[in-house]
């Protein structure tokens, strides 16, 4: 009983929280009063506390759970810590050891502790501009870059200043569907071919534009990644062109999502559509993938130079100004480094492209010997086989949907996968997500064996020939031969395939 009236009495404060006074104050007793009143006539003081609740999450949120990536992470390391030996290949984590030269920039700047200007550093905005212009062929300029804390947020940003419902690739990466219902708005699913690489064409999106305005909404964005999370595909300079121009005949905003740019594994050029369709298209990107600093939290985005992305940056500024402020001064100090082309970073970054290439390759080739369809990597660190052809075989152990086949993989087999549902795929959709770039661990004794072993990998990919695999020796890296091992046994045991024409 007295507890519920502590409640009760701090719900009642909480109320006028932002008055202060003698007449004030009284005015709390006198509602105190009045609702304990209430509640004695009803007869119920726990009533009383339903009436005020002070604790309830608003119904935007509530419906949200948390990210599956992180979820997969924290099951792994409750698996380790009990002594299981588990392959993560769950979490999309780069890496490498940071750059000295990023390091050294950062423990210069570690005195700057003054706030930055909302829109980021004028020096690091011009260096980020310069750097798309070289390095993707787009125009841009600094004065309208933005730079936040990670590309994340300023996705959802974007998400909530921009109007219109969303065009969603299935499958896309985990939090676009999240933050879209976040922002309150629809999305509208565009499916692609797994049978073509989920490759994303004009005809999908026509026909996903049509429906949705027939069902009333406003679709006037589209989210693209390439390289892809989790497909590891690319859209090749042809389908860049035609999606530029099937957007700018739509009317349709592109927002290009370019994290992985950086580790296109080079068959496939990276190609911006910015390039082709720079009065619409708005690209994001940023420090966590290609400079394995996702801890620094910082991203950046490029909007177009037009009135319309003049008015953009303004509702950007205006949103950060009141969310986050600025990104740590002395990390965009340091950031600085890597955004300037040219120098050992820019080697660092392309060897950590060549080693994804080999691992990711090497793990396709075993999936494509044991009959896995898989569309072939051509950058970024994921592969997005396709298990349905042992659908009837996995039926008859229990598993139906692709969150069931990942269970199973972690109980039975160690590894650690993310299943397609997260990606916006149906349930029954047997495909998952592995994510190599936890691979390069082994069981060096100390962090700093473990480091010097990755600068001596990276530098041999200095001087591996482009997508040769012969070059490498395959006993260093065990948690690959590990994964190959654990693929190879676990498909042997479910036996011989239906072909996918079946399914
Ligand atoms: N886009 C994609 C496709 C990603 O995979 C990630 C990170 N996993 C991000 C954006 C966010 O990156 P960050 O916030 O670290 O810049």
């Amino acid at each position: 009983m007295s507890y519920n009236f502590s409640v009760l009495y701090i719900s009642c404060y909480t109320f006028s929280y932002d008055a202060y006074g003698k007449e004030i104050v009284k005015s709390h007793e006198r509602r105190l009063m009045s609702m304990f009143h209430l509640s004695k006539e009803a007869g119920d003081v726990q009533r009383s506390v339903d009436i005020s609740p002070l604790l309830r999450v608003s119904s935007g949120p509530q419906s949200l759970t948390p990210s599956a990536t992180l979820l997969m992470n924290e099951r792994v390391a409750q698996k380790s810590l009990a002594g299981e030996t588990i392959l993560d290949l769950g979490f999309g984590e780069a890496s490498f050891p940071l750059h000295p030269f990023l390091k050294a920039a950062l423990r210069e700047a570690a005195s700057r502790t003054r706030y930055a200007p909302v829109l980021g550093l004028p020096a690091l905005r011009q260096a980020i501009a310069q750097y798309l212009v070289k390095t993707r062929g787009i125009t841009a300029s600094s004065d309208h870059i933005v730079v936040g804390p990670g590309s994340k947020a300023l996705l959802y940003a974007l998400l909530q200043v921009l109007e219109g419902d969303l065009l969603l690739p299935v499958p896309s990466w985990v939090s676009y569907a999240p933050q879209a219902r976040l922002a309150g708005k629809r999305i509208i699913a565009v499916p692609t071919d797994p049978h073509d690489h989920h490759r994303l064409i004009p005809h999908m999106l026509s026909e996903a534009l049509a429906r949705a305005q027939r069902d009333g909404a406003t679709p006037r964005l589209l989210l693209v990644n390439s390289p892809n999370n989790p497909t590891g595909g690319m859209l090749d300079r042809g389908d860049m062109e035609a999606l530029a121009a099937w957007a700018r005949e739509a009317q349709v905003t592109l927002i290009s999502d370019e994290i992985y740019a950086e580790l296109a594994h080079g068959w496939c050029e990276h190609v911006s559509p910015a390039r082709f369709y720079p009065e619409g298209c708005i690209v994001t990107g940023g420090l966590s993938k290609a400079f394995s600093a996702g801890g620094w939290r910082l991203g950046y985005v490029a909007i177009p130079q037009s009135e319309e992305g003049s008015q953009l940056l303004a509702a950007l500024r205006a949103f950060a100004s009141e969310v986050w402020s600025a990104v740590a001064t002395p990390i965009q100090e340091a950031a600085l480094v890597a955004f300037t082309p040219g120098t050992e970073v820019t080697g660092y970054v392309q060897h950590a492209a060549r080693l994804h290439e080999y691992v990711t390759t090497r793990l396709y080739r075993t999936l494509k010997k044991l009959g896995v369809p898989c569309p072939r990597p051509a950058g970024a660190f994921y592969l997005y086989p396709d298990f349905s052809p042992w659908r009837s075989k996995l039926l008859a152990q229990g598993i139906k949907t692709s969150q069931e086949l990942a269970s199973y993989l972690l109980e039975t087999w160690g590894m650690a996968t993310l299943p397609a549902s997260v990606f916006g795929e149906p349930p029954e959709a047997l495909r998952l997500r592995l994510s190599t770039s936890r691979l390069y661990e082994t069981n060096k004794e100390s962090p700093e064996e473990q480091e010097e072993f990755l600068w001596q990998l990276l530098e041999q990919a200095g001087v591996a020939p482009s997508s040769g695999q012969e070059h490498w020796d395959t006993s260093l890296l065990p948690a690959v031969n590990e994964a190959e091992a654990r693929f190879a046994a676990w498909v042997d045991s479910l036996g011989a395939s239906r072909s996918l024409s079946d399914d």
